[in-house]
């Protein structure tokens, strides 16, 4: 999508601290980190949210997944980390571009699971 933010991180386009890539996937770093470590996981292919998912476009979360723990012992979570994905207005979605956020660091505070 040309107007995407996240495509154009995903291409490049924009600037972002690049922990991995490949042909499918994209992981960074938030730039407003919530955590000591705080990086987004995305699909290169734009799909708009978890929302969008289906049986012809799926097979990149599995990727994604794949990429999270990659990335995860990458960066030192030996202790374990939270992976969210926001899907619409009441999750606070605010990039339309499916993304897992991947936080950890330090003893997660307060659960809403
Ligand atoms: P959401 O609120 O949609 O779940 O998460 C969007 C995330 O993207 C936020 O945590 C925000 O800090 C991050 N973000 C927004 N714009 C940029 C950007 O230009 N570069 C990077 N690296 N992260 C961004
Ligand atoms: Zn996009």
């Amino acid at each position: 999508m040309s107007d995407c933010l996240f495509c154009k991180i995903a291409a490049g386009e924009i600037p972002s601290t690049c922990l991995y890539e490949d042909e499918n996937v994209f992981a960074f770093r938030d730039i407003n980190p919530q955590a000591p470590v705080h990086f987004l996981v995305i699909p290169k292919t734009h799909i708009g949210s978890v929302a969008e998912l289906n049986a012809e476009n799926s097979a990149v979360v599995s990727k994604c997944f794949e990429v999270i723990a990659k990335v995860a012992e990458q960066e030192g979570l030996t202790g374990g980390y939270r992976v969210i994905s926001n899907c619409g207005a009441d999750a606070g979605q605010t990039v339309h571009h499916l993304h897992f956020h991947v936080l950890g660091g330090a003893k997660m505070g307060e659960k809403i699971l």
